[in-house]
């Protein structure tokens, strides 16, 4: 598909966020022209990318799906390909698939104040492999491309490992043709994927050991929500879908608020949880106590319990300990034991990058992303007609992404109402600069510095509370931006002659 040579606004990434996105613009600001530039030959993101075994979300697809349309799957936790499926369907019905350019990579965004135009280039890769190089304008670029590199995992240098005489394997490059039937595995990591990991793998493998450092919290969830089943059953589809999120919200709020007010009870609660799947009270003391409280780092969630359960049967273990270094045979660990396996997961997590990769330039100067604030979770201060969607860390990620994509359309109104090329956010006074993710997790803390930074009060401060969110967002004031009116920009294009 050809590229144009100027949008309205250009949307970068095909992933959940961006055809979330697509549609709110298609019906909010429906005179705009705008396209989605994907760097990979698909849409659909995360959900296109991970393939290894067991892919799933791990929060519920009722607050995970779009608000404007129902999620129709059985499973409240569903797996990776029903999730794409449901972004392909979504994208497809209401023909924002036709403004998608795929293998189109922005490599980088200028701003020119005089113009009130983003100049972006773009890498595109032909189906040979061949790339070249083309430049568009936009008047507004809206940033769906996701929080990690999608080029890289996080990899640690683990000593020994060009030793090791069988596979390692990054979750997020799987050998499509990896065989592990009656082999003996090793997951490095106890996160989302790890957790994930473990229980499918051990379907097939001779036995999965889950190595971790440290242990992690988690909880167990049902996959299939039967209140939801009941009210699918006898109200309109799309009420039945209101009410369910509702009530997700509700529930997932409440058990964030309490972990956070009393990390204590919710500390025993989770113990409880796993003792009784578990049943090994010193197993969970040891494997599944972390030292820090519920939701200093992320609560992995694992469906009907199957991690544990998998372990009970015996098909997994878990060991806490030290790598010290890789040997032919497996993994040696600081307490002298070594883990004989065959394939090595290193589920070591992602690293995350900021804008898909793109550092905006403002009038040629490249702008230093730690130095600046996001204004409602949105757009930066000293980059106009910029926005980027980020969901919540605490919540499904829809939830604070629609209403970003909500947001970002009422800018785009507030705009041509009042004949605005440009607006920027602005703070009215200084503010007190906090990192932009309030998580402790290592993913978090090795690439924190390289992102923009959050303030202390609103609208400068980023929420992890959907309900207060959903109540202010789209309420804000837009005259605190500082905005540019089209006449100014004419008038200084105009010669000194004719403004006389
Ligand atoms: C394994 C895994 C499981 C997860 N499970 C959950 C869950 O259960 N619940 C939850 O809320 N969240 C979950 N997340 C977070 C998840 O990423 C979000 O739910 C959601 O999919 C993010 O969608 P997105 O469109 O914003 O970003 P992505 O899915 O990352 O999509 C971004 C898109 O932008 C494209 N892109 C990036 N840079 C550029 C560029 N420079 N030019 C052009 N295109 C570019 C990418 O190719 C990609 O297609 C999970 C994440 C992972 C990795």
């Amino acid at each position: 598909m050809a590229l144009p040579e100027h949008l309205d606004v250009v949307i970068v990434g095909a992933g959940l966020s961006g055809v979330g996105a697509a549609h709110r613009l298609r019906t909010e600001c429906p005179d705009r022209s705008f396209a989605l530039l994907e760097a990979r030959a698909a849409m659909g993101g995360t959900w296109d990318l991970f393939r290894y075994p067991g892919i799933r979300s791990d929060s519920d697809m009722f607050t995970l799906g779009y608000p404007f349309r129902p999620w129709r799957g059985e499973k409240s936790i569903a797996d990776g390909a029903s999730i794409l499926r449901y972004i392909q369907e979504t994208a497809r019905e209401s023909g924002i698939d036709r403004h998608i350019h795929y293998r189109t990579k922005v490599v980088s965004a200028d701003w020119s104040t005089r113009s009130a135009r983003w100049t972006l280039t773009v890498e595109r890769t032909g189906e040979d492999g061949g790339t070249e190089r083309r430049t568009l304008t936009c008047d507004f670029l809206y940033s769906c491309a996701g929080y990690y590199d999608y080029e890289r995992g996080h990899a640690p240098d683990f000593p020994g490992v060009e030793l090791f005489r069988g596979q390692v394997v990054h979750p997020q490059f799987w050998p499509e043709d990896l065989a592990y039937e009656g082999k003996r595995v090793v997951v490095i990591g106890s996160g989302a994927t790890a957790v994930t990991l473990v229980p499918s793998m051990a379907r097939d493998a001779a036995h999965v050991t889950m190595l971790q450092r440290s242990p992690t919290w988690i909880t167990p969830l049902r996959s299939r929500d039967k209140a939801a089943d009941r009210l699918r059953a006898f109200l309109p589809e799309n009420a039945a879908y209101r009410v369910i999120r509702t009530k997700n919200i509700m529930i997932s709020t409440g058990i964030y608020q309490l972990c956070r007010r009393r990390p204590d009870t919710a500390r025993r609660l989770l113990n409880k949880l796993a003792v009784r799947f578990l049943g090994d009270p010193d197993a969970v003391r040891e494997h599944f106590t972390p030292s820090y409280d519920p939701w200093d780092q992320r609560l992995c969630a694992i469906p009907d319990a199957d991690l544990f359960r998998t372990i009970r049967k015996g098909r997994a273990s878990v060991v806490t300990d030290h790598i010290d270094t890789f040997v032919p045979e497996g993994i040696r660990l600081k307490t002298g034991r070594v883990l004989e396996a065959d394939v090595v997961v290193t589920a070591t997590g992602l690293r995350l990058l900021a804008f898909g990769g793109i550092t905006p330039h403002v009038d040629g100067r490249a702008v230093d992303l730690s130095r600046q604030f996001v204004w409602r979770g949105a757009m930066l201060t000293g980059v106009p007609n910029f926005a980027v969607c980020v969901g919540y860390t605490n919540a499904s990620w829809t939830l604070r992404a629609d209403l970003t994509s909500r947001l970002v359309c009422k800018v785009l109104n507030h705009m041509k109402r009042h004949g605005y090329a440009a607006v920027e956010p602005h703070p009215d006074r200084e503010l007190s600069a906090r990192p932009l993710l309030d998580l402790a997790s290592g993913y978090v803390r090795r690439s924190i510095d390289a992102f923009p930074r959050q303030g202390d009060r609103a609208p400068w401060k980023v929420r992890q509370n959907y309900p207060l969110d959903a109540a202010t967002t789209l309420r804000t004031s837009l005259r605190s931006l500082r905005a540019t009116p089209r006449s100014a920009l004419r008038e200084a294009s105009e010669p000194v002659e004719a403004r006389r």
